[in-house]
């Protein structure tokens, strides 16, 4: 008897959890908001579409929607005070919401404002997520924060300036939270996928919904992600399995960024 309820309960890994994910109503946030819900986890997604992020909700088992444009403090502050008031705590925030910018290669086109943009959403949009996640995590004295970063946070050449520069700053934001909040039993981390095709990706390429994102490294096995298995690498950095990682950036890739680093 005993090792059937073990078995149960590894596979609801997520069991009397609450998770916000922002960006959740579309791409990896929706793919890792249905994951979440599927291991027990009571998900509140925040984002921008409310169409979208409230017929996610009604697929879901327990799942509610929160509009909130990550760019605004009040509004970050508000989900992340809607998630705890409604479910009493917050255990998992996924600080998920991106946008890729326009397809302009050349640093001498690239606009301020451009950057701006990006990095408003990309960058202080994790930003204020971690701020609020953390207000409500340390005196609770354990949480999971989670930012999805990108290869493009890793290497360079993947991606227009703005993006690949902010998702470098999406990762040095999580490593020195991490090293601040570990005192509070507070992990952070990094979520990096290699190219998806979801909505995002489709834009930046000028491609309607039925045409398939290029791959660019057919070979890699990663050039077949979905947005189901950035989803999976989520589940564990917000389940107790990951207790003890913090500070990490786990790059869901099929081996990609370390084919553009090496000599084979
Ligand atoms: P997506 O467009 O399907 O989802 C992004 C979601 O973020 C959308 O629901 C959108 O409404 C929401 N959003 C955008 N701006 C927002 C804002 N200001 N406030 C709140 N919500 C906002 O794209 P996706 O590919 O699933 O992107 C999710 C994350 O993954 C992004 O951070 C992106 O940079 C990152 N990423 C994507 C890929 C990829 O190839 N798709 C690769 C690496 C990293």
């Amino acid at each position: 008897m005993a090792s059937i309820s073990l078995v149960s309960a590894a596979l609801r890994r997520l069991e009397g959890k609450v998770a916000l994910i922002t960006g959740g109503a579309s791409g990896i946030g929706e793919a890792t908001a249905r994951l979440f819900s599927k291991h027990g986890a009571q998900v509140v997604i925040a984002d921008i579409q409310d169409d979208l992020g409230h017929s996610v909700c009604k697929d879901l088992e327990s799942a509610s929607f929160v509009h909130c444009n990550v760019t605004k403090e009040d509004e970050v502050e508000t989900a992340v005070n809607m998630a705890v008031s409604k479910h009493g705590k917050l255990d998992i925030m996924f600080n998920n919401a991106g946008i890729s910018g326009n397809n302009n290669t050349s640093i001498l086109n690239n606009t301020k404002s451009e950057f701006e943009q990006v990095f408003s959403v990309n960058v202080s949009g994790a930003f204020l997520g971690t701020k609020h996640a953390a207000r409500v995590m340390i005196p609770a004295r354990r949480g999971s924060i989670i930012n999805t970063a990108s290869t493009s946070g890793v290497i360079g050449g993947g991606a227009p300036h703005p993006y690949t520069s902010s998702k470098h700053a999406v990762v040095g934001l999580m490593r020195n939270t991490a090293v601040e909040l570990e005192a509070y039993g507070v992990r952070v981390n990094c979520v990096s996928p290699y190219f998806v095709p979801t909505p995002m990706v489709k834009n930046f390429f000028k491609l309607g919904e039925e045409d398939e994102v290029p791959k660019f490294y057919s070979n890699l096995k990663g050039a077949d992600l979905v947005p189901e298995d950035v989803a999976e690498a989520v589940l564990y950095l917000g389940s107790d399995e990951s207790k003890y990682v913090s500070g990490h950036n786990l790059v869901v890739d099929g081996g990609f960024t370390v084919l553009n680093n090496g000599f084979c």
